[in-house]
């Protein structure tokens, strides 16, 4: 698949109207620096601010249509999104740099989660019961929360802003949606096919700016009811702190720490099949990603040496190349960031396998899987998010003191063992402080149909996804009522 000769210009979408930024920002192909995928028209503050008054103004209609009319807008837009999901694949891949497979499962899954929020819009999510009081009837009912600034970061570019407006649209919310600046073509194109299949103008609306420049319009406008955020820990503190005492709902789900622990009782070839696949997947870019491997002592020189095999087979180069196990690091300052902390890994003591650069056809931000050895858990390594293709090995002498270790992070998002002891795993289900828990699988893949999220630094407000959706983008009103009828 060739690259077109003149990339086109991606605009921001108003009421329905693409409207021009300040400047222009290219969107570079990580596996190949020299393609431009896109280029984007950059946002000010004026255009995100514009951006909240058309969502404001479209609120009061939208959120008086029948679930059944945006029940079938979100089919619709569902199945284009699945339709295309070859051609959405490749140019998320692109702009992105995960493999083309996962590129498009990603897509797919958005497709999914834009089908899943229309049977939710229909579902019943109110209650009626007698009062305690004779002759009184209560009711307690789900209402749209206003206008929703949806604000998402570049390792989904497509599957975190659906499960976000998805469900925004389906309970008759308005959104101000502002996408990472690394990938506006996914956005872009979620947007415009959600507007083709019946969304009426203004009710979702696209801002393509910088954070530091669109993102306190979208996070401190007095129009703004609810803001639902992904990201990185410190942007989401940043975000928290802004708005309290403005009574704003907030909902953020943020970086992860993530522990994979490997006992003795673990067959060896899921061990390392889920280590590579939770550490190494998406180039490691995922807040779910395994990123520390506990494992115990009996398991451990086996299990490295196993590691350092499979590793020797993992192909890293283009992400829409056939074969590629991994694609690249999304840029330079990500990949400075991966390798600033195997510089930190091996400076307090460890061994590094891998993480060397890797040759290619094509200039691109390539990085061979890391494994730093003989870690100890408060090094520098296992304490703070690395975000990369990096995992580190920590020596545990039992299953307790893995499930101690495993427990200490403080960004609580997945955790995973690998075991065949059935006591072992239902007792590590039982007593990891993640907010999910993963038995021989990945610490990485989810559903869509079940709660999301974390705990500790990881997560703030309702769960995402699922039936816990209803709980950020509605709020709840009880009435009474009586007959009035002496
Ligand atoms: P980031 O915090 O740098 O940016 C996230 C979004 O916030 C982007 O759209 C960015 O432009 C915007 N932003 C930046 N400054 C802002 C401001 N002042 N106000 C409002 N918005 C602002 O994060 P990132 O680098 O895009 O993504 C990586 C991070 O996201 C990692 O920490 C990862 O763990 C986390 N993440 C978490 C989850 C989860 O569900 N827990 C999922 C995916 C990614």
């Amino acid at each position: 698949m060739s690259a077109p000769s003149e990339p086109r210009v991606l605009r921001s979408i108003l009421g329905g109207q693409q409207v021009d930024g300040v400047g222009t920002r290219p969107n570079v192909n990580p596996s190949d620096l020299d393609d431009v995928v896109c280029v984007a028209s950059v946002a000010d503050a004026r255009v995100a601010e514009d951006a909240v008054e058309a969502a404001a103004e479209a609120f009061p209609a939208w959120s008086h249509t029948t679930p059944w009319q945006r029940a079938e807008i979100l089919d619709r837009a569902g199945s284009e999104v699945l339709a295309r999901a070859d051609e959405l694949g490749d140019l998320l891949a692109r702009e992105e740099g995960k493999t083309y497979p996962e590129a498009r499962g990603e897509v797919v899954r958005a497709g999914q989660i834009l089908k899943y929020f229309s049977g939710v819009a229909l579902q019943p999510h109110g209650l009626a019961l007698d009062s305690v009081r004779p002759g009184i009837e209560v009711t307690v009912t789900r209402e749209p929360v206003g206008v929703v600034s949806v604000i998402t970061p570049w390792n989904f570019p497509i599957a975190i802003p659906a499960w976000k407006i998805a469900p925004a649209l389906a309970f008759g919310n308005t959104v101000v949606f502002k996408p990472a600046d690394l990938v506006p073509a996914s956005a872009w194109e979620l947007v415009d096919i959600l507007g083709r299949a019946g969304l009426p103008d203004g009710v979702l609306n696209l801002v393509l700016g910088r954070g530091s420049e669109v993102g306190p319009v979208l996070t401190g406008s007095r129009r703004v009811d609810a803001i639902t955020f992904t990201g990185s820990v410190s942007t989401g503190r940043g975000i928290l702190a802004s708005t309290a005492g403005t009574g704003v709902k907030v909902q953020l789900e943020l970086g992860g720490k993530n522990p994979l622990v490997v006992t003795g009782h673990a067959d060896l070839d899921v061990a390392v099949e889920c280590a590579v696949q939770g550490g190494f997947g998406s180039t490691g870019q995922r807040c779910t990603a395994s990123s520390i491997l506990v494992v115990t002592d009996d398991i451990h020189d086996a299990f490295v040496d196993a590691m350092t095999a499979r590793m020797d087979a993992w192909t890293v180069g283009d992400a829409r190349t056939s074969g590629t196990d991994m694609g690249p690091v999304v840029d330079e300052s990500q990949l400075a960031q991966d390798r600033h902390y195997l510089d930190l890994a091996r400076s307090e003591g460890a061994y590094v396998i891998g993480g060397v650069e890797v040759p290619s056809a094509t200039s691109g931000h390539f990085l061979a899987p890391a494994l730093a050895v003989g870690t100890a858990i408060d090094h520098t390594i296992n304490q703070e998010e690395v975000f990369g293709p990096v995992m580190s090995v920590v020596r545990a002498a039992d299953y307790h003191e893995a499930l101690a270790l495993a427990n200490t992070s403080t960004m609580n998002l997945s955790a995973g063992i690998v075991t065949t002891d059935l006591a072992e795993a239902a007792h590590f289900r039982r007593n990891s402080k993640a907010g999910m828990v993963m038995v021989n699988l990945p610490t990485a893949g989810v559903d869509f149909h079940v709660p999301f999220g974390g705990r500790g630094e990881s997560s703030h407000g309702p769960r995402e996804q699922g039936p816990a959706a209803v709980e950020f983008f509605t709020v709840s009103k009880t009435s009474y009522t009586a007959p009035g009828i002496p």
